[in-house]
This record gives C-alpha cells, sequence and structure tokens, in this order.
C-alpha cells in the first residue's frame, strides 16, 4: 500500500488543506510522495512539502496560464500506470481538487469516497471517516477498489512541519497530454467584489439561517442589514442550500466575527455556528422556537416568524431613522 498526496499550489503558494493531508498522510506512513503541478518553478515548493512529510514529491508542468483539472487527471493516471503500487491518492476538497478526484477516479476505474473528516488504517485497509445524519454520526467508510481515492473535507487536518527536517526526493515527471485535455483553457478569471463593510470590519451583522426559508428571504435580512448600517452574514447550512455567498458563513469552516451588534435571524444556534459570533458584543436572536439552542446565549430574544416581525422591525426602525 502506498499513499500518493495532490498538492494544490496556487501562485507559488500552498493551499494549507493540501498541507495538512500531507501531514496526516505522513503520520500514517513513513513513505509518502506528494505531486505538485504548476507553470512556475516548483523545486522550492517540492522542498517545501519534504517539511511536511513527503518522501518524494513529482513536480509536472502544466504550461496553461490557470490551473485546469485536466492536465492535473493526465498527470495523475500517468503517474498511477507508471508506479502501480500508488493505491491510495489523497486529496484535499476545493473546486479544482473535486474535479481531478472524479476524473481520476473515472480515469482509472477506482472508488472515490468524498466528504471525509479523518483516515486511518484498520488491518492494513485504509478506513475513511464521513459525517452523516447531519453531521451527527461519524460513518466508516472503505474501498472496494484497487485503487483508493480519498477527497477529505478542507481543514480537516492541521498541517504541521516535521521536527526534523529531510530533504524529499524531488523527481520530474514529462507528460503528454490527451488532445482534449489541451482542447480546454480559461477564457476569463472575475474576483467577486463584495458590497458593503466586510463580514470582518462590520460593527452589525444580520446573520440568516434556515429559518429563513430560502434565497429570496435573505432579502429580510438584507433590508434589515441596510436600516442597521450592517452587513449580511449566513450559517453554513443555508450556504450549503445556495441561499446565501459562502464568503459570509460564520462559523467554524467559515468566519469569526465579533461585531458589536450580532442579529441572528431563523438560526438554530448550532456549537459550529455559535464558535464564530460568540463574542458579539449583543446578541439578538430571532426564532420562532422557544427552546432554540441560541437563545441561551443570547442579549435578548424573540419568539416568532421572521417573515412577521423583520418586516415591523425595518419599518419601525426607518421610522426612527437618525
Ligand atoms: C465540521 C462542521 C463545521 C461546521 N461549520 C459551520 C459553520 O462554520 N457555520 C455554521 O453556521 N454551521 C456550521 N456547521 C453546521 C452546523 O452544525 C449547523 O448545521 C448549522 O449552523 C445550522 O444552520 P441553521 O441554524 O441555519 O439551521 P437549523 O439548525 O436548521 O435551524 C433553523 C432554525 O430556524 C428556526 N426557524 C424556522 N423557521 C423559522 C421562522 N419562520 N422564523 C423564525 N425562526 C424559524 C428553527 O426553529 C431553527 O432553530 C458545521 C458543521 C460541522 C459538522
Amino acid at each position: 500500500m502506498s499513499l500518493l498526496v495532490f498538492l494544490e499550489q496556487h501562485e507559488q503558494a500552498f493551499s494549507p488543506g493540501s498541507l495538512g493531508v500531507l501531514t496526516k498522510a505522513a503520520a500514517l506512513d513513513t513513505d509518502v510522495a506528494a505531486v505538485l503541478v504548476g507553470n512556475e518553478e516548483l523545486e522550492p515548493l517540492a522542498r517545501e512539502a519534504g517539511r511536511y512529510g513527503a518522501t518524494t514529491v513529482f513536480t509536472a508542468v502544466d504550461a496553461s496560464a490557470s490551473p485546469l483539472p485536466g492536465p492535473r487527471i493526465d498527470i495523475l493516471a500517468e503517474l498511477v500506470r507508471r508506479f502501480p503500487n500508488f493505491d491510495t491518492i489523497l486529496f484535499s476538497n476545493s473546486v479544482l481538487a473535486a474535479d481531478v478526484a472524479a476524473g481520476l477516479a473515472a480515469r482509472l476505474d477506482a472508488g472515490i469516497n468524498w466528504d471525509l473528516v479523518d483516515l486511518e488504517f484498520r488491518d492494513g485497509q485504509p478506513l475513511g471517516k464521513q459525517p452523516m445524519l447531519q453531521e451527527s454520526e461519524l460513518a466508516e467508510v472503505g474501498w472496494r477498489s484497487p485503487q483508493r481515492i480519498a477527497l477529505f473535507r478542507a481543514g480537516s487536518f492541521e498541517a504541521v512541519p516535521a521536527a526534523t527536517e529531510h530533504e524529499p526526493m524531488v523527481e520530474s515527471l514529462t507528460v503528454a497530454f490527451a488532445a482534449h485535455t489541451l482542447a480546454a483553457r480559461v477564457i476569463e478569471r472575475t474576483l467577486r467584489v463584495d458590497e458593503g463593510p466586510s463580514l470582518a470590519d462590520a460593527d452589525v451583522i444580520v446573520a440568516g439561517g434556515i429559518g429563513l426559508g430560502s434565497a429570496e428571504g435573505f432579502e429580510l435580512a438584507e433590508e434589515l442589514a441596510a436600516v442597521l448600517g450592517g452587513t449580511v452574514g449566513a450559517t453554513r447550512a443555508a450556504v450549503y442550500k445556495g441561499w446565501y455567498s459562502a464568503s459570509a458563513q460564520v462559523g467554524q469552516t467559515g468566519k469569526t466575527v465579533s461585531p458589536k451588534l450580532y442579529v441572528a435571524l431563523g438560526i438554530s444556534g448550532a456549537v459550529q455556528h455559535k464558535v464564530g459570533m460568540q463574542s458579539s458584543k449583543m446578541i439578538v436572536a430571532i426564532n420562532k422556537d422557544p427552546h432554540a439552542p441560541i437563545f441561551e446565549f443570547s442579549d435578548l430574544v424573540v419568539v416568532g416568524d421572521v417573515h412577521t416581525i423583520v418586516p415591523e422591525l425595518v419599518e419601525l426602525l426607518r421610522k426612527h431613522a437618525g
């Protein structure tokens, strides 16, 4: 059994998630290989990967200006063809990594387990841990295929450099890309610029959760934020439903905020949300459930329907503006 870690890098900086996966792999096996792809000088990054436990780092050039999944799939597939002992390939989830892992699984006819948060070996076999039942349980998942692919949630493992430095063996690979791979190119990249104060700087945050009911329901949060001169936050559950932008997510896997006023609309108050906002100076929660956990750490609680209370509140605040 041999572990191979896909190291994602952008403009000569590793994504912290993939270094975390490398740290984990090195804790499981003393002989871990990693693969690095890019259009620039990769040797310094490969050496850095050695600090996180890679004993061998394969580097390969992808001449395209922006990272695309295709060349990475070709490179990994070729690597596994040349070294079939790499039977367990690990990724930290990202938009790019998910595409590469899925494409590689198809190419190798390999089993893929995704959304994993941990990995261990039992009786010589890898076993992934996957949250299920709304995150309340951890399922153990295995692979039936000889080649296995694991995609971990970003942030599952901390990237920790080894106490003792060792130089990895760096091997550069030349891979002939498939014609369809070369046909794809990035036409344009745009950066989304959020309006209003950033979550980190906002004095007032109006955050919405599942209780808002829909993406349109977030207009209530926006209206209240506008009248209070604040910005909008969201729970992960609402973000996952596509109701609001991921950049607005507050909590363990989102942003940590401490505004003067945090208004929580239809948010239950799960611990993963609480850790991101509990240091707010004043927390006001509106929830129709009188037993909602968020009430336990709120300064002002309002039991009721957000769809009734928020429009009235907005009107009242507008009347008294200034
Ligand atoms: C590893 C991990 C990381 C996570 N990271 C985060 C994170 O960073 N941020 C985060 O937020 N979550 C995170 N979560 C998810 C978290 O556990 C909760 O699932 C999530 O916070 C719940 O979001 P919610 O409060 O919007 O939804 P729910 O828990 O479904 O709560 C909805 C609430 O709305 C109320 N409600 C419903 N209708 C109305 C109405 N009309 N009027 C008023 N109230 C109403 C309900 O009574 C309920 O209390 C994470 C989970 C895990 C396992």
